[in-house]
């Protein structure tokens, strides 16, 4: 199973704003520069974020992102689902569909694996993925040395 680019940037983002400070206040281009990825996607994933309620973008001098208490609490395993949306790990129908598709069991494994991936990260918040040493590495992530 893999994430789309687009769960995983939107991640990225809530890890850094996890271990925002008190006093500290990033825009969407610094969490992208940061982060490294490019602005334009990066806005993106933030707008879906904002929509989820998971952050919050305060305007005017002194403001920025900031995760609401949702977004503090919120498992990791709840985020990708709402992230990823409905997609199947495999292309059953679409322009040259399968024919098994109305009848296939390997399609219900798969199915019953991909939920299994995500309850693994259920019991997992995101507090629990910038614990150390994750947090202490992303305070350092300006954007200017990042890799
Ligand atoms: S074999 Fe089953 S899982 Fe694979 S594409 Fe066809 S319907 Fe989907």
């Amino acid at each position: 199973m893999r994430l789309t680019k687009f769960s995983d940037l939107a991640l990225r983002a809530v890890m850094r704003l996890a271990v925002t400070g008190d006093g500290e206040s990033l825009t969407t281009r610094e969490v992208a520069e940061a982060m490294n990825v490019p602005y334009t996607h990066m806005a993106k994933a933030v707008a879906r974020l904002q929509h989820l309620g998971v952050l919050e973008a305060r305007r005017g001098r002194g403001g920025g992102l900031e995760l609401t208490g949702l977004g503090r609490g919120a498992s990791v395993g709840w985020l990708l689902r709402e992230l990823e949306g409905e997609e199947e790990v495999v292309t059953c129908e679409g322009d040259a569909p399968c024919p098994l598709r109305g009848a296939c069991r390997l399609r219900g494994a798969l199915r019953t694996a991909q939920e299994a991936f995500y309850s693994s990260l259920d019991p997992l918040t995101v507090a629990d993925v910038v614990d150390s040493p994750t947090g202490p590495v992303l305070l350092t992530l300006t954007g200017r040395g990042a890799a």
